[in-house]
Order: structure tokens, then sequence, then C-alpha cells
């Protein structure tokens, strides 16, 4: 068993703890997952071990040659892209899709669930910068779709999710992070309906998403080291 991403959990879920604490959270309102895209199986299985249970795969061809390889009881998050003809494949391999980044793709995967008698639990991706190298819902169009996503009856949503641009200021960063809180905040008031998630957070900024509200943390170097 590798003692380094052992030690690397630790630091993590130790640091994790203390953000809570920071803002009078409670360690258990956040979920850790380790982003192990272009990991080897071999260090999954040590994160795995150390008591790791959730993990993120950013590519649904690279997330089904693993997934056999692991125990059952691994929990696999899709955190990347999901191309529309990948739909069917993706929902018997993921418990949560994180990348719902516009409602055209909403609607294919609320399709495609209703072929398969599936319900999957999805985040609405945000893109609130609007950076062009990234996709996501603006904070308009998420406003004015949001009644029809939530018509998609064979959609859980969890909530939302963001990618931030990277900053050098710690204190951007913060902004960034507290505009998704404070959309999802609004879409609660608009819908009446309440919604929890904020998939937010990854190896360089996860404690600023966690004081700003993160429920969920994607986190893959911090664990794994760089990828190659
Ligand atoms: C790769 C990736 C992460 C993890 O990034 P690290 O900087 O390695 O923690 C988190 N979220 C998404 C969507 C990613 O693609």
């Amino acid at each position: 068993m590798s003692d380094l991403i052992c030690d690397q959990l630790e630091t993590i879920n130790t640091r994790i703890t203390d953000a809570c604490k920071r803002v009078g959270r409670s360690r258990d309102d956040i979920q850790l997952i380790a982003v192990s895209k272009r990991v080897p199986t071999e260090k999954i299985r040590d994160a795995f071990d150390y008591g790791q249970t959730v993990f993120g795969e950013s590519k649904v061809q690279e997330a089904q040659g693993k997934i056999p390889d692991l125990p059952a009881a691994v929990q696999w998050h899709l955190i990347g892209r999901l191309q529309k003809n990948k739909i069917r494949k993706a929902l018997p391999l993921f418990d949560t899709i994180h990348s719902i980044d516009s409602l055209e793709l909403a609607e294919a995967v609320n399709r495609v669930a209703g072929e398969e008698g599936q319900f999957p639990k999805i985040y609405l991706q945000t893109n609130l910068a609007g950076e062009m190298t990234k996709t996501g819902f603006s904070r308009e169009e998420l406003i004015s779709e949001y009644d029809q996503l939530l018509d998609l009856d064979r959609l859980q949503i969890m909530g939302l999710m963001a990618i931030p641009p990277s900053r050098d200021d710690e204190a951007l960063t913060r902004l960034d992070f507290a505009a998704v809180r404070e959309l999802r905040d609004e879409l609660v008031e608009q819908s009446g309906i309440p919604l929890d998630g904020l998939s937010m957070g990854m190896s360089d900024d996860y404690e600023i998403a966690i004081e700003e509200g993160a429920t969920i943390v994607r986190i893959g170097s911090a664990i794994f080291g760089e990828r190659t």
C-alpha cells in the first residue's frame, strides 16, 4: 500500500475538517471525490484500501476500462464533459454526473434515462466567468432555463458544479465560489425547491471552496501527485 497516497488523504481530510471548523460547518456535510483520471488502478486501489470510496473520472471510455479492475464498492462520479453519444454507456457506470452543461444535454440524458429505467443524480455545471475554454450555464441561462430543467422528471438535480478560472488572487477565487453559492440560493428562492449541493473546489482551492459553501470537492493531484 502506498504510504504517500494515505498520507496525502489524511492531510486533505484534516484540512477539510479545519476549513469546516473555521466557518462553523459540519465535516459530515462535505464529500471528498478522489479524482483518478489518468491515474493507474493500483493507485486507486491504494486510496480505496485507505478508506476512500468515491472516485471521479473525466472520460467515459477510461472509466469503463478501470471499473472492472476495482471493487464493486467503489462509487464513480463523472466530472468531465459528456458527449451525447456516450450517455447510454455512462448511465450504468456512474453514480453521479457533475457535468450537465446545457439544457440540451440535460434533455438528452433525461430521455436516455427514461429508456433505461434510471434516475441519475446530476449537477448543473456553471461557467459564470464566461470562459471560452469551458462549457456550462451562464447565470442568465440557468435562471431562465431552470424551470425546464426541473421538469425533466428522470433527473435528480443535486446542485451546481463549477470550475472557476485559475486566479493569482485568493480573494478573487473566493468571490467566484461565492457567486456560485449565491446563484444556487437564487434558484432556491425562484423555485421554492431545496437545492443543497455545490460541487466546487480542486487541489489548489478546496479549502476556500468549503469556506464558501462547497458540499463536494473534487481533488486529484493533491492525492495522487501530478498526472502523467
Ligand atoms: C481534473 C479535474 C479535477 C481535479 O483537479 P486537481 O487540480 O488535480 O485536483 C477536478 N474537477 C474536474 C472537473 C477535473 O477535470
